[in-house]
Formats: structure tokens, C-alpha cells, sequence
């Protein structure tokens, strides 16, 4: 079994544009048990082993409060991936489905995102649980869990907008 940059039978690359990433920022990075794909979890587990996200200056003093939190959205840069593929077959089993099917890390943007369990927080260092990238991957973003977060910033008119607003229009389909 290869989980590398290989292709698989039946997946289909294209040559796509040189990649810009000069409008992203690392505040950090992930430091993990796993040094290779063929050992790291498929998805993350909030039994999993303890893990570390390391956040850089001048991010830290953008911590305060995230210890209120017990679970973290993490969003991670999945450093190591190929970009091209279209199809792709996980099973490496000859059947393919499109990259926008799959929460692979295989993408024209290679964007993780896991739930992390937060266990601690020790100055710039967020111990967590739940994380399944290789050790260094570099942080992109952290928040908390959509479900344990109400918004601070008083409501505005689309929070209680419902059905098609007649304004809404050009997001119908054609
Ligand atoms: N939980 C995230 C998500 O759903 O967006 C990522 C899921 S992805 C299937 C996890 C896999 O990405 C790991 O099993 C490993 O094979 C691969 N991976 C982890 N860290 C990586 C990195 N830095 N670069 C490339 N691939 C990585």
C-alpha cells in the first residue's frame, strides 16, 4: 500500500496554475506523533494522543480566552500534498470520485480542518486532542467550535433572514 504522491489507477491529474500563497499567514504549527501519511489517522480522534499547536509571535496575545472553549476548530496547511488530482481514488481500487467529494488532503488548496478536545493551555502552546497531521504541518487558523459559539457582536438584519429574500435573487439557480 502507497499513500505518497503516487497515481492510482484510473485518477486524473491536471497541470493547474503556479499556486499563490503569499496572501496566507502560518501562525504556527502542529507538533504530532506522526512523521509519515502512512501512519497518521485518516481523520483525528478526540481519544487520540495528546498533540501540540505551537503559536508563533506575533499571534500568542491572540489566545486570550480560547481555555473558555472546550472544543477548537483547527485549520492546518497540509504542507506535504500533491495539488493537482481532479478524480481520485482512496481505495486505490481503480474507482474514482472528485476531489470536492472527499475530505482527502489531496486538493487545489490543501486546507485541514479537524475538532480538536482542548486539554490545556501553557503560554504560546494549545495541548489538544483530535488532530491528524503530520508533525510541523503549519497552522493556518484556530476558533472555536461553531456549536459552542455565540456571537459577541450584536445581530444584524440577515441573522433573521429566512427562505428566498427577494434581493436574494442572483443566488438562485439560473
Ligand atoms: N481532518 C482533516 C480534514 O478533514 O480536512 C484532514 C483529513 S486528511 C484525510 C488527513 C490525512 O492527510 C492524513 O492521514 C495524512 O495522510 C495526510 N496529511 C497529514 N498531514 C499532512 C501534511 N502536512 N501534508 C500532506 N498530507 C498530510
Amino acid at each position: 500500500m502507497v499513500r505518497e504522491n503516487e497515481i492510482r489507477e484510473n485518477e486524473v491529474a491536471v497541470s493547474p496554475p503556479e499556486p499563490v500563497d503569499a496572501g496566507l499567514t502560518f501562525i504556527g504549527r502542529t507538533r504530532t506523533p506522526w512523521e509519515s501519511r502512512l501512519m497518521c489517522p485518516r481523520q483525528g480522534r478526540h481519544d487520540g494522543p495528546l498533540c501540540r499547536i505551537e503559536i508563533f509571535e506575533p499571534w500568542v496575545p491572540a489566545l486570550a480566552g480560547v481555555e473558555a472553549f472546550e472544543r477548537l476548530e483547527v485549520l492546518y496547511w497540509l504542507d506535504r500534498s500533491r495539488r493537482d488530482l481532479v478524480l481520485q481514488s482512496p481505495a486505490s481500487n481503480g474507482k474514482v470520485h472528485g476531489t470536492f467529494s472527499l475530505r482527502s488532503p489531496v486538493r487545489p488548496n490543501p486546507i485541514g480542518s479537524s475538532i480538536v478536545l482542548l486539554e490545556g493551555v501553557e503560554g504560546n502552546v494549545l495541548l489538544v486532542r483530535g488532530l491528524d497531521c503530520l508533525d510541523g504541518t503549519p497552522l493556518l487558523d484556530l476558533k472555536p467550535d461553531r456549536s459552542l459559539f455565540k456571537p459577541i457582536a450584536p445581530p444584524q438584519p440577515g441573522d433573521f433572514e429566512t427562505g428566498d429574500a427577494a434581493e436574494a435573487k442572483h443566488c438562485q439557480k439560473a
